[in-house]
């Protein structure tokens, strides 16, 4: 099978794969274990991997707190800051329709708890501009939330612009997990979020392995998740694992490194795909942004209207791709709450596919993805005029 579903994991990088096996196979101790040489060397690689992270942010290295993915950072960063933003007297957040299910399944948890979320709407390109933010925000308003790139149609989100319209003292906070490496996410191009979340596995590196930034004026209002042995500055209990962070400093100066190297070939790769797709489906209709500033060069999110991503899925057994979102995809279809944010309605949202490649990925998989849908997409067609 071709996989076209890096949007969902990417395959890990051979040379994240030897900085981890090194550690796993040489330094075996526990970093909290500052006493004796084995502990001193795990704690190295985790020093080394901070910095990598925070370089590839360009954020200062000590506000980087390890977790185990960005599914932990976004929960850490929305129930971290709840009884700070009690104690302030702030009881409303506002987040957008289009986040990630780990930031809308927190979301549902906190309203029970007491604060009400308000959840701005896309237009129909997927973006959520800084007015529309403006418009959502009330005198109680203490935290906002809006991803750096959408994992489903790819879409940017003008992340400066939006912070150019909260009222001092609004805590931001960015879910980039899907940003960092498909696009020029810094803290200074990305209007200085507060908080941010990344991820190890969508960069190449190893999975159940992520971080988050918190800038140290507000470090003091946000709350561990986990008490137990402190470590991380005090932020998270539990050992650190060691070679997994190894593994995700190194994706992350990969990232560093040749991100505009990884942009031009994923650009190139999304042109050629379009360029076959369009050339034999009229009715292809592409979602998200159309302009290539504010969308992901690695994501490509189509339909056609009248089959549905249940028929695709069920014609295309040799591609390994995502009925819009690989979280909670099933072979019986899928619809897309983001799909449906931007369009306000379920059929596109039960149509729509999402195709996200990468680092590893050839001419030739596009070529022959492309003939692929093509061919499915006829065969489909063909029997439904029959029937
Ligand atoms: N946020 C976004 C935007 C994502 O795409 C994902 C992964 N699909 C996550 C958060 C969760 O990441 P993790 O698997 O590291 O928990």
């Amino acid at each position: 099978p071709i996989y076209m579903d890096y949007g969902a994991s990417t395959p890990l990088d051979p040379r994240v794969h030897a900085v981890m096996d090194d550690c796993m196979r040489n330094d075996f101790g526990n970093a909290g274990a500052r006493v004796h040489s084995f502990g001193m060397k795990a704690a190295a690689h985790i020093d080394l991997a901070r910095e990598q992270v925070a370089d590839c942010i360009a954020a200062p290295k000590d506000s980087i707190v390890f977790t185990s993915g960005a599914t932990e950072s976004n929960n850490m960063a929305l129930f971290g800051v709840l009884d700070y933003l009690r104690s302030i007297g702030k009881t409303h957040i506002v987040t957008t329709a289009v986040e990630h299910k780990s930031v809308l399944g927190p979301m549902a948890e906190i309203e029970k708890r007491g604060f009400t979320v308000s959840y701005v709407q896309p237009k129909p390109c997927g973006m959520v501009e800084g007015d529309m933010v403006a418009a959502a925000i009330t005198p109680q308003t203490g935290f906002v939330s809006v991803q750096g790139l959408n994992n489903e149609v790819g879409t940017i989100q003008p992340l400066a612009e939006i912070r150019a319209v909260l009222p001092a003292g609004i805590i931001f906070h960015s879910d980039a997990a899907q940003a960092v490496g498909k696009m020029n996410f810094t803290l200074d191009q990305c209007g200085h979020p507060d908080l941010v979340t990344l991820s190890s596995h969508k960069i190449y590196g190893p999975k159940g392995m992520g971080a988050l930034y918190i800038a140290p004026h507000i470090r003091a209002h946000i709350k561990p998740l986990l008490f137990g042995s402190m470590y991380e500055g005090g932020m998270r209990a539990g050992t650190v694992a060691t070679e997994l962070c190894a593994g995700f400093g190194q994706a992350a100066e990969l990232v560093h490194i040749e991100l505009a190297d990884d942009l031009a070939k994923m650009e190139a790769l999304r042109t050629l795909f379009l360029k076959k797709l369009k050339g034999t489906l009229p009715d292809l209709v592409i979602n998200g942004h159309s302009d290539a500033a504010w969308r992901a060069a690695n994501i490509l999110n189509i339909r056609v209207p009248g089959i549905t991503n249940e028929d695709l899925l069920a014609a295309l057994p040799d591609l390994a791709f995502s009925p819009s979102s690989a979280c909670n995809a099933t072979r019986t279809g899928h619809i897309s709450h983001v799909i449906r944010a931007m369009t306000g309605a379920d059929q596109p949202a039960r149509e729509s596919i999402r195709l996200s490649f990468g680092r590893f990925t050839t001419e030739m998989e596009i070529v022959r993805a492309a003939d692929m849908i093509i061919n499915a997409m006829q065969t489909i067609q063909k029997m439904q005029g029959a029937a």
